[in-house]
């Protein structure tokens, strides 16, 4: 099977199966062979890597990953790209690919059972329209992962990289910040994809870090936390968190916590810090 990153041979493979795309998938096809080549070199992959790529659509960025990896599981959700990928990457014997909606399935399970239980990279240009469930899944399964090096929509990369006071900043930024260190690898416009995003893209690569860069007692409460405050934006982090529920703390409690570490008892949650979010856990659980 020739390489299809370029429109000419993706326009082949399409009108033979007779495939069209599926709006609700984020079906946005890699038809660029630069950008392919630097998705692949950023993930830095070797013959000792197990690569997990997250909806291979017609093969091609598999087919690099198949060449550089030592063994590819690549799951995809469209009934319609199954019988594609099977003759796209008929010529590898590394790759298995998984018929499933990723958010259903358990990578822990895959890594463990499937991948010598190693820490396995994860490469994807992602459907954007789950991007943000996909990377916090991921990341609070703890699954195990070098680094993650996805394309996603130009201005989730930037939220990734955010800090407070930013209007970007939010929840992912925080996991991010969390979990690993992100590097920005390019911008890629519209063009290099068929058909083309109305929304500009980047490519990011989140090394994970060996250990975290803040200690906390209780990992779910920080998280738990993070949401409630960014879900009320305009509101004190002591209203946010109160009118959220499920903390079990009333006001004054909210508000005695906060000063206890340093804080005013109207500060906003988009102005914490995540050392200041795992104060307040720790606060909070003690
Ligand atoms: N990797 C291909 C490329 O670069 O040309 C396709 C990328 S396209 C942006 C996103 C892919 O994810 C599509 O193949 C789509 O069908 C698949 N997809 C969408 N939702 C999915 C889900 N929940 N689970 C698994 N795959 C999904």
């Amino acid at each position: 099977m020739a390489e299809l990153g370029n429109p000419k041979n993706t326009i082949e493979v399409l009108q033979k199966y007779n495939f069209h795309f599926a709006k609700k998938f984020g079906q946005n096809f890699l038809i660029d062979t630069h950008v392919l080549d630097k998705i692949v070199r950023a993930a830095e992959i070797t013959k000792e890597d197990y690569v997990l790529e997250i909806g291979p659509g017609i093969g091609t960025l598999t087919q690099y990953l198949c060449e550089s990896a030592k063994h590819v599981f690549a799951v995809e959700i469209d009934d319609n790209l199954i019988p594609i990928l099977q003759d796209t990457l008929s010529a590898y014997d590394n790759v298995t690919v998984i018929h499933n909606d990723v958010l259903k399935v358990d990578m822990n399970e895959l890594v463990q059972t499937k991948c010598e239980g190693k820490p396995v990279k994860i490469v994807a240009n992602l459907p954007y329209y789950i991007t943000t469930p996909i990377l916090m899944g991921l990341f609070e399964a703890h699954v195990p992962m070098k680094s993650v090096t996805v394309m996603v929509q130009k201005e989730v990369a930037e939220r990734m990289q955010a800090g407070p006071g930013s209007k970007d900043y939010g929840a992912l930024s925080l996991a991010v910040q969390f979990y690993a260190d992100p590097y920005i690898v390019a911008n890629v416009p519209p063009n290099c994809f068929m058909p083309r995003p109305n929304v500009g893209s980047a490519v990011i690569r989140l090394t994970l870090h060996d250990e975290p860069p803040i200690v906390v007692k209780d990992e779910k409460l920080m998280f738990d936390l993070i949401r409630a405050s960014f879900n009320q934006r305009r509101k004190t982090l002591v209203n946010g968190l109160h009118n959220a529920g499920g903390f079990g703390f009333n006001k004054e409690e909210l508000a005695k916590n906060l000063v206890s570490i340093g804080l005013s008892e109207n500060v906003r949650g988009e102005t914490l810090t995540l050392a200041q979010f795992a104060a307040l856990a720790d606060a909070l659980k003690a």
